[in-house]
């Protein structure tokens, strides 16, 4: 009845394609999700302790707008320690809510009506409709398991227009694990400097890369001042409910994204912010645990999937494998919908994270391994009985 009144690019929007099967899910009895994308560890114990800590000594109030001084102070010694690159605390660095937060400044700060933004793809789920709520217009790129779900210059390339002003990466990548290899990303450089493109590099799962080595885009020549990168909290330090992240870039684009969240958000929550900063002080052990963690479990999926006779594509990084399912027949959706009502497993079918994602799901290893083992035991169960019909 109302729905008239609404802004047309909100209406436009589909909901997410993920809802209706966490909805399944939710009312389904002994369920093993495999579906969402958040670690299975409780924040580690010190970080916790320092947010209580804080809220006893009264830090109840708003933070400057970018966030602590002490914590964006740390955020520029980690990002130097840890990525050789050097920021300036001072107007270099806002600290969000989550990298959700970033990404919609970024995207807000720089894309005007009807810029192109390039979206290489499968991606995740919030690309799109942040691109298209920034006034943008999202420009798929896809790519392929054959190609290692790898962006190429010359895909990119042949996709840029005259409006394309952004492009958005992702690596490693939810939802396949695909990271990328140096070389294949100085070609992207090459583009962006040519093209005058403006990166903005979710590397959310920096952290959890296990094979090779995590290049960081702002990195390469030329890229520092270009790109906006966007780190957070939720995943290597298994903080997701504390909703802080934070972006780091040129004063121009950390200034522009700052007038945004002034008047939209005003600051992260203060307690979070104080979490932020223990974990980053005093977190790295614990990080580098659950990292060998989830490197374990990620040899035990692929390996779970090949041997039930579902290609599955060698995940580098992030926590998620991202299996061939075409031999059963079935597309994503009817695979990840009965897979929930006849064994009770639930997964998140490919063609949520772009058109070219069909054919495969995404299956979260952030799981305990005796919930893996038994998900994987339903789930042959259920492989095999499609592909034998
Ligand atoms: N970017 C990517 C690629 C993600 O996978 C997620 C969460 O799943 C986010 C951003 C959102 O992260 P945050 O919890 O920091 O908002």
């Amino acid at each position: 009845m109302w729905a008239d009144k609404l802004n047309p690019t909100v209406r436009r929007i589909k909901p997410s394609g993920i809802r209706r099967f966490f909805d399944l899910a939710a009312e389904t009895k002994g369920i093993i999700s495999l579906g969402v994308g958040e670690p299975d560890f409780v924040t580690p114990w010190h970080v916790r302790e320092a947010c209580m800590f804080a809220l006893e000594q009264g830090y109840t109030a708003y933070t400057a707008n970018s966030g602590i001084l002490a914590l964006r102070r740390e955020i520029t010694r980690y990002t130097a320690d840890y990525l050789g690159l050097k920021y300036c605390p001072e107007n270099e660095v806002l600290v969000t809510v989550g990298v959700s937060e970033a990404l919609d400044l970024a995207l807000r700060a720089v894309v005007a009506p009807g810029d192109e933004v390039l979206v290489p793809e499968p991606c995740y789920v919030s690309y799109q409709p942040c691109s298209e709520l920034a006034g943008g217009v999202a420009v798929p790129v896809p790519s392929t398991v054959e190609r290692g779900f790898r962006v190429r210059a010359q895909d990119l390339e042949r996709a840029v227009t005259p409006r394309t002003k952004v492009l958005l990466l992702c690596f490693p990548n939810n939802p396949t694990g695909a990271v990328m290899p140096r070389a294949e990303l100085e070609a992207v450089a090459e583009l962006c400097a040519a093209r005058d493109l403006v990166v903005i590099a979710d590397e959310i799962y920096a952290q959890l890369t296990y094979e090779g080595e995590h290049v960081c885009f702002a990195t390469l020549p030329g890229m520092r001042d270009r790109t906006i990168l966007l780190q957070g909290f939720s995943k290597a330090f298994a903080m997701t409910g504390w909703r802080i992240g934070y972006a780091l870039g040129n004063p121009d684009f950390i200034g522009a994204m700052t007038k945004i969240h002034q008047y939209t958000m005003l600051c992260a929550p203060v307690m979070s912010q104080m979490a932020a900063l223990e974990a980053l002080r005093h977190g790295q052990d614990e990080m580098r645990r659950m990292v060998r963690e989830f490197s374990y479990r990620r040899r035990l999926v692929v390996k779970a999937f090949n041997d039930m006779g579902l290609p599955c594509f060698n995940p580098g990084g992030a926590f998620y494998a991202f299996p061939d399912i075409r031999c059963t027949g079935l597309s994503s959706e009817e695979f990840t919908e009965r897979l929930i009502r006849e064994e009770k497993v639930a997964v998140v079918p490919g063609n949520a994270f772009g058109e070219c994602g069909e054919g495969f799901i995404r299956c979260s290893y952030a799981a305990s391994v005796e919930d893996l083992t038994e998900a994987f035991k339903r789930m042959n169960r259920f492989v095999n009985r499609y592909r034998n019909s």
